[in-house]
């Protein structure tokens, strides 16, 4: 577990993270990241056994072979079905699962996209994902430095936004008039709004031809989703609180979304992302994932991009944050908004361990 020295009541999960080495007999590690709440994450794994439907994922794991991936996957799941199946247990199998796949093509000396069944792109553009500020003026001076440093994209979410609709609406507008039109924008609530609201700024927001309206409603409300879809210019997108594959079908069928966000570290890893994927792509809805963490997530979800039909942008969080920078010896570090597809085996990645000494957290 790594932890900033003040974490803030703020919508930013990368505050305080777990990591999870997977190691093996043949000297190969692999690495992987559980987004959730670390500290509970790491029970999940470390927690002995108090039924057979409720173990911790190490006892299960431990003289395990790493390669039997689609075993392993599913007696995770089976022997947490007491405790688990969603929520933080799958956000856990998730970084297990990262970290399975990682040796898997260490192992074989091949890079993790090649094992998914090959790279349709080497690289993706990528969206600057950032936090809305107290002030405008404040968020406003983000665009300008996202577009300077090259982005083509950004986002900006939470924070200020989900009071007034005019004012959340103002907030596109000035993004528009400060960036030009060249740009893609995006436009992330976080948390729900009052239906009524969801739609005026559904309607309002394509006034400004921002790119989607993100999560406006709350998670389970289906219905209402497929509601808004109806009515909403904007496109709608939503899923970076879900885990497995089952809501998202709910969210495509029943919710009539067109995209879908998944996150690779809380649907159950990479395993599990493949199998949305696959349900995504048989119905045309676009994958574009949610990816706001470290640079393990990253790199996981450059792989699972690299695979996919159609995925117009990588999300990657651009705040300033040392779990993020400094994780890995080789940050990855996008160019004029372009970031490359890792090719070194595995998740091609290699932690910093100076990083990993310096914010070590052992709990409370
Ligand atoms: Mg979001």
């Amino acid at each position: 577990m790594l932890r900033l020295p003040a974490v803030r009541p703020i919508g930013d999960g990368c505050q305080s993270i777990l990591i999870i080495r997977v190691h093996t007999d043949a000297g190969i590690t692999g690495i992987g990241e559980a987004h959730t709440n670390a500290l509970v994450s790491k029970a999940i794994l470390d927690a002995p056994m108090s039924s057979v439907s409720s173990e911790g994922l190490r006892s299960l794991l431990v003289g395990e072979d790493p390669r039997d991936i689609g075993r392993l996957w599913d007696k995770m799941y089976r022997h947490t079905q007491g405790y688990g199946r969603r929520g933080v247990a799958m956000h856990t199998i998730s970084g297990v699962d990262i970290a399975l796949w990682d040796i898997l093509g260490k192992a074989s000396g091949l890079p993790l996209h090649r094992l998914l069944g090959g790279a349709r792109r080497t690289t993706t553009p990528v969206y600057a994902s950032d936090l809305s500020q107290p002030s405008l003026e404040a968020t406003l001076a983000l665009a300008r430095r996202h577009k300077a440093a090259g982005f083509r994209a950004m986002k900006f979410g939470w924070g200020g936004l989900g009071g007034d609709v005019r004012e959340d609406i103002a907030v596109a507008a000035a993004i528009r008039q400060e960036v030009g039109d060249d740009i893609d924008i995006m436009i992330d609530m976080g948390f729900a709004v009052p239906f009524d609201h969801a739609v005026k700024l559904g309607r309002g927001l394509a006034d400004y031809g921002v790119f989607f309206l993100e999560e406006p409603l709350w998670p389970d409300d289906v219905a209402g989703f497929a509601k808004l879809v109806a009515l909403s210019p904007t496109p709608i997108a939503t899923g970076e609180k879900e885990s497995t594959q089952y809501p998202y079908v709910d969210l495509m069928d029943r919710g009539g979304l067109r995209i879908i966000q998944p996150d690779v570290a809380r649907v159950g890893g990479i395993s599990e992302m493949m199998r949305i994927v696959a349900l995504a792509e048989s119905r045309h809805v676009r994958v574009i994932p949610h990816c706001w963490s470290t640079d393990i997530l990253v790199a996981a979800t450059l792989h699972v991009i690299a695979t996919l039909r159609d995925c117009p942008y990588l999300e990657m969080n651009v705040t300033d944050n040392p779990l993020r920078t400094d994780l890995l010896l080789d940050p990855i570090r996008p160019v004029n908004g372009v970031a490359r597809v890792p090719d070194k085996p595995g998740l091609g990645i290699e932690l910093n361990e100076a990083t990993l000494a310096r914010y070590r957290w052992e709990g409370v």
